[in-house]
């Protein structure tokens, strides 16, 4: 059975950033306070928080009383890291978008497919959207449909 990701009731609210105005999905407590970085997540509290995904955008997390949590206090986020396409086994977008250039994506996707399937990912607390990143491998596959 496909592990549920997204269990929880208020798990489709959206709200807009205040920053850059972007249709933002909630995302758990759980994630926000394993992803900020100490001493910051001292300030954490219990609030409803939403994660905008917009790459250029300096605001990560946003809650409904305004507080507002910036990129750079939060530790995937630091700049010598490559952008994850996978936060759970640790797969670059780039890596994955060579991948898919070279035919052998399939392998890759499959492993974290059947590690999804296992209940072996930890998504709620790694990805910073909390969310299950099968729809983002998606989402490049039809980037780069497009390109080649
Ligand atoms: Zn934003």
């Amino acid at each position: 059975m496909m592990k549920n990701c997204c269990s929880k009731q208020n798990c489709s609210a959206t709200k807009g950033c205040p920053q850059c105005g972007k249709i933002s999905k909630s995302v758990e407590l759980q994630t926000v306070v394993h992803q900020v970085k100490f001493p910051d997540v001292l300030s954490i509290v219990e609030d409803d928080y939403y994660f905008c995904d917009e790459q250029s955008c300096a605001l990560v997390y946003f809650s409904a009383s305004n507080k507002q949590i910036y990129k750079q206090q939060i530790s995937v986020f630091d700049s010598a890291r490559a952008a994850k396409l996978c936060y759970c086994f640790d797969v670059d977008k780039e890596v994955y978008i060579q991948a898919l250039a070279n035919n052998s994506a399939a392998e890759i996707k499959q492993f974290v497919v059947q590690k999804t399937q296992a209940s072996l990912c930890a998504c709620e607390i790694k990805n910073p959207s909390g969310r299950c990143c099968l729809a983002d491998f998606k989402k490049l596959e039809a980037i780069s449909r497009v390109k080649f």
